[in-house]
């Protein structure tokens, strides 16, 4: 087995079915056919077990915060998948529900018939609630992988107070889990058994829509009930579309990307984070990608391994600020979902920033608006409602401005927990990129998670960190971005 044991997890303990006619891959948050652990797993388990691998790539009617705007983008890559795997003779169901719980037992009935079933481990969502339901009904094995990053989450067994210590426990560990990397396309082994699988039953009992060629894409998604009402955003979904943004961003951007990152308006950053969160892209694939095409060697880590955030990987200072993100932050997000299950309550602020905020939740606020006025950029403040109007359009913001939107959510909310519940909501149902281990920390961080008390003490924030929209005007230059998502009958 060529997966490091760290990153395999039972999820049950029921036996392998030797009887079984497949083995069953269940592509949950790894929506990729290339550098996916789980994937390889599952193929490296179907050969020693001599059986053909059966891929299923689910999409419900009614996951939380569910849009047309995530659909759309699941959809894209599910059909980049389909042509590979067709053309690799691999047997690959991509099933959109029709309608809300239409695939209520399909999983269980694809693994009556399977050996055992390998899935990907995914920390934050409804994703360990519905794998953990599902596994304690399934009558075979159930298998978690994690390919979430270059740092296994169950390497290090506890959570990190700040960026900086587990920095630290990366530059201590790089050599011993970030050279490995999982295999480009693991189903072209020729001793993968590329027979046709026998369905018929379960095609018999569930109807699984063809999916929908490019132009039909529209009609197809328009069918759907939606949780929310939102458009398509400003996105193509796959892994081709990734690479597009990669490529673009290496070539363009990166190295600048130390000093332009914060800047609203030349948007110098990878804008990648969908294609993460859906799986398309793997953080592999992207680390690989730019430290071979600098010629880069192990021998160019740096001996001081204190935590330092430059200097670290001996490369120029745009790559280090962007593996900075990548590997650091990212993945710091990873390990505290992973390891500490209340990540999304209130109580999982540090004690310091608990009490800060609490002791100054009665302060008399100057505005306190409701989730709906926020939504709809009802505020006083142009640059917010700006920024929230990028959301709703594009299903992005700018990161800065993403920082600011959360501080002056809590600024103007009757109580920090009603900050944390507008933030949770907004970003999950517009941000293509959310629901994801990184939308709980940036919100979070808002409130003082992987940050130091701050000096002077102010009413309402108390010591957590404080920043101005006058500031951000004298900081960023924002006249474009105002003239784009400023007040326009138009915009939705
Ligand atoms: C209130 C708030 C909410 C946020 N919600 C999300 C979210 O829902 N999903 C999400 O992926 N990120 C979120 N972030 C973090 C950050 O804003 C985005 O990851 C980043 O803007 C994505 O743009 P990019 O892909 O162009 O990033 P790049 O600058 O190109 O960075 C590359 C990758 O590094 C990671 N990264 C970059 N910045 C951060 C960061 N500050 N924290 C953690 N990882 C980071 C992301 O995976 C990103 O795709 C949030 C931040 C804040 C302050």
């Amino acid at each position: 087995m060529t997966i490091p044991s760290v990153r395999i997890k039972e999820f049950n303990d029921r036996p392998v079915n030797a009887k079984g006619d497949y083995l069953l891959y269940w592509m949950v948050s790894n929506r990729r056919a290339h550098y996916n652990y789980a994937l390889e797993y599952a193929v490296e388990e179907a050969i020693k077990r001599g059986v053909p691998l059966l891929i299923f790539e689910g999409l419900r009617t009614s996951y939380p915060w569910s849009s047309k705007r995530c659909h759309q983008f699941v959809l894209e890559g599910m059909l980049e998948q389909q042509k590979i795997f067709q053309k690799h003779k691999v047997q690959y169901i991509p099933y959109v529900e029709p309608q809300e719980n239409a695939g209520k037992g399909l999983m269980k009935a694809l693994a009556e018939k399977a050996m055992m079933v390998v899935t990907d481990i995914y920390p934050a969502y409804f994703i360990p609630k519905m794998q953990k339901a599902f596994s304690s009904k399934s009558p075979c094995r159930v298998i978690g992988v994690d390919s979430n990053g270059l740092m296994p989450i169950y390497a290090p067994d506890r959570t990190f107070a700040r960026a900086y210590d587990y920095r630290r426990f990366v530059q201590k560990n790089v050599e011993r889990f970030f050279l490995d990397r999982p295999k480009k396309q693991p189903y072209k082994s020729a001793k993968l058994i590329r027979e046709p699988i026998e369905l018929t039953s379960i095609y018999e009992r569930w109807t699984i829509p063809p999916l929908p060629g490019k132009d039909q894409m529209d009609g197809f998604l328009n069918n759907i009930n939606y949780l929310h009402e939102i458009p398509s955003g400003a996105y193509v979904g796959g892994r081709q579309a990734a690479l597009y943004k990669l490529r673009s961003f290496l070539t363009e951007h990166l190295p600048y990307y130390h000093e332009k990152r914060n800047d609203a308006e030349q948007e110098g950053t990878s804008f990648l984070s969908p294609y993460l969160h859906f799986g398309h892209i793997s953080p592999h694939e992207i680390f690989w990608d730019i430290i071979e095409e600098k010629g880069w060697s192990p021998h160019q880590l740096s001996a001081k391994r204190g935590g330092q955030r430059e200097g670290f990987w001996g490369l120029d200072p745009g790559t280090e600020a962007f593996l900075d993100q990548l590997l650091v932050w990212r993945e710091l997000g990873f390990n505290t979902c992973a390891n500490n299950p209340e990540f999304d309550s209130f109580s999982s602020l540090p004690q310091w920033a608990q009490q800060t905020l609490l002791d100054h939740s009665s302060d008399e606020k100057e505005y306190v608006y409701e989730l709906e006025e926020f939504e709809h950029s009802k505020t006083h403040d142009e640059i917010w409602n700006a920024a929230q109007r990028q959301l709703k359009q594009e299903g992005r913001m700018h990161n800065y401005l993403r920082m600011l939107w959360g501080k002056k959510i809590l600024e103007w909310s009757a109580s920090p927990m009603d900050a944390l519940h507008v933030m949770i909501e907004l970003n999950n149902k517009y941000a293509l990129d959310g629901r994801d281990p990184n939308s709980y920390s940036g919100i979070f961080w808002v409130l003082g998670r992987y940050d130091r008390a701050w000096g002077p003490e102010r009413p309402i924030f108390g010591k957590i960190r404080y920043m101005s929209s006058d500031s951000t005007k004298r900081k960023l230059k924002l006249k474009n971005y105002l003239a784009k998502y400023g007040e326009q009958p138009s915009l939705i």
